[in-house]
C-alpha cells in the first residue's frame, strides 16, 4: 500500500526525520490560509499524488508570496498531472501539500528497500540526488552506495557513519545524517515497509539535514498489524477495479489487453496468459479467485470483469479444492445478472467437471466450451477476429 507524500512525512517525522513544516489543503481558499500560518519567505506547493516526478510535471512549484501559493495551488489542483509513473493519462490531483521552502545547498538520494536475494534490509545513498534513480542505477552506478542491514542486529551506527562519509557529509551534519538514517531504518522496521525513498533529502546552506521528499510502501500482508497505516489509504489514487477485488478477497490485476481471463491459481492464470499471447491475444487483467472460492465471489468476479468493458471473456479453471459446479453457477449467475454482451469461452477442468459443463450447457447462455487451455485460447482468439 501506498501513502501520500505529507503522510510518509507525518510518520517518518515520528521517528524524529526532520522536516519542514506544512499542510495538506483540498481546495486553493485552504492552500492561502496554510501558508500564512507557515514561515514567511519561501513556499513549496505540491501536488498529492501516490507517483513520483511530480516536479518535472510541473506539480512541484516555489512560491515566494502568498499570492504565488494562491496561484500555483490554482493552477495545480484538479490538473491531470502526468509524470513518468503515472502512465500517459496521468493523475487527478485532489490534495495539495503547502510547505515552508528551504534553501539548498546540496540534494541526495537516500533509499530503504528489502533486497529479496539477501533477505536483508538495502540501504542506498547517493549524492546525485533528486533526479531518477533508476537513471542513475543504470548509467553510473558505481555513484550508489549501499549498506545491507543484518536482521538480527538491525542497521548499525558505523554503517550509517560510513555511509555519511561517502557521501561527503562532516561535523554536525554528518551527525544529523546519521541521525536521520537510523531513524528512517526503525520506521521501515517497525511499520513493515517494502519501500522508504527520500529524494532528495538535502543539505541546507545552514548545514541542517532534513527530508525534503518521502515515499513509502507498506507491505500489505501487514498492514493487519496496522491500523493507524491502513487508514491513510486513499482510495481515489488506486485503480477502482482493483479497489472492488480487494473487497471480495480476488487477487485482480489490470492489464492493458481486451480478453478478460477469470483463473484459479497464480500459476494457471500465469499459463493462460502465456498461452493467450501466444496466440495474438491481449490478456485484459490477471484474475485470481483463488482455491476455495464461493459463488458469490465468483459472480464478482465475473462483474468485474465485465465492467473492464472487455471484448470477449477466458474462464479457465482446474477444480481441485475448488469445484466446477461452484464455477459454472458462478458464472451463469453474473452472466444472468449483468446481462452477458460479449463472448464467453469457458474451460473446465478437474472435480465435478461433468456437472459443470452440464450447468453451463442447460443455462440457455451462449458459452462456447473448449476442451483444453489451448482449444479455449484458439476460441479466444477467434472470438475477437484474430486467427
Ligand atoms: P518529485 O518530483 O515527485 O520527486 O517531488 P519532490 O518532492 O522531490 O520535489 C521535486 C523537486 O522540487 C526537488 O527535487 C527539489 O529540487 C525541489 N524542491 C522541493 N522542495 C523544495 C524546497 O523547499 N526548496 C527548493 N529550493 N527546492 C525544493
Ligand atoms: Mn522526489
Amino acid at each position: 500500500m501506498k501513502i501520500h507524500e505529507y503522510q510518509a512525512k507525518a510518520v517518518l517525522a515520528k521517528y524524529g526525520v526532520p522536516v519542514r513544516p506544512g499542510k495538506v489543503v483540498f481546495d486553493v481558499q485552504e492552500a492561502v490560509k496554510a501558508a500564512q500560518t507557515l514561515p514567511q519567505g519561501l513556499y513549496v506547493v505540491k501536488a498529492q499524488i501516490h507517483a513520483g516526478g511530480r516536479g518535472k510535471g510541473g506539480g512541484v512549484k516555489l512560491a515566494r508570496s502568498i499570492q504565488e501559493v494562491h496561484d500555483h495551488a490554482a493552477r495545480i489542483l484538479g490538473m491531470q498531472l502526468i509524470t513518468h509513473q503515472t502512465g500517459p493519462e496521468g493523475q487527478k490531483v485532489r490534495r495539495l501539500y503547502i510547505e515552508s521552502g528551504v534553501d539548498i545547498a546540496q540534494e541526495f538520494y537516500l533509499g530503504l528497500t528489502l533486497d529479496r536475494e539477501r533477505s536483508q534490509v538495502a540501504v542506498m545513498a547517493s549524492k546525485e540526488g533528486g533526479v531518477d534513480i533508476e537513471e542513475v542505477a543504470e548509467h553510473r552506478p558505481e555513484a550508489i552506495f549501499k549498506e545491507w542491514a543484518d536482521p538480527a542486529v538491525g542497521l548499525t551506527a558505523f554503517q550509517c557513519r560510513r555511509l555519511g562519509f561517502k557521501l561527503g557529509f562532516s561535523g554536525k551534519a554528518h551527525g544529523q545524517f546519521v541521525n536521520l538514517l537510523m531513524s528512517l531504518y526503525r520506521a521501515f522496521v517497525e511499520k513493515d515497509c517494502s519501500l522508504v525513498e527520500v529524494n532528495p533529502m538535502v543539505l541546507t546552506p545552514t548545514g541542517e539535514v532534513l527530508a525534503l521528499d518521502a515515499k513509502i510502501t507498506f507491505d500489505d500482508n501487514a498492514i493487519f498489524r496496522h491500523a493507524d497505516i491502513a487508514e491513510l489509504r486513499d482510495l481515489d489514487e488506486e485503480e477502482p477495479l482493483e479497489v472492488r477485488a480487494k473487497n471480495y478477497d480476488l487477487s485482480y490485476i489490470k492489464l492493458s489487453g481486451n480478453v478478460g481471463c477469470l483463473v484459479n491459481g497464480a500459476g494457471l492464470a500465469m499459463a493462460t496468459m502465456d498461452i493467450l499471447k501466444y496466440y495474438g491475444v491481449e490478456p485484459a487483467n490477471f484474475l485470481d479467485v483463488g482455491g476455495g472460492a464461493t459463488t458469490e465471489k465468483v459472480t464478482e468476479a465475473f462483474k468485474i470483469l465485465l465492467d473492464d468493458k472487455v471484448d470477449a471473456i477466458f474462464v479457465n479453471i482446474f477444480g481441485g479444492i475448488m469445484k466446477c459446479d461452484v464455477i459454472a453457477n458462478g458464472v451463469v449467475a453474473a452472466a444472468r445478472s449483468v446481462g452477458l454482451s460479449v463472448p464467453l469461452v469457458v474451460r473446465l477442468e478437474g472435480t465435478n467437471v461433468e456437472l459443470g459443463k452440464k450447468i453451463l450447457a442447460e443455462s440457455g447462455l451462449a458459452i462456447t466450451p473448449a476442451d483444453s487451455m489451448k482449444d479455449g485460447a484458439q476460441k479466444c482468439a477467434a472470438a475477437i477476429g484474430r486467427s
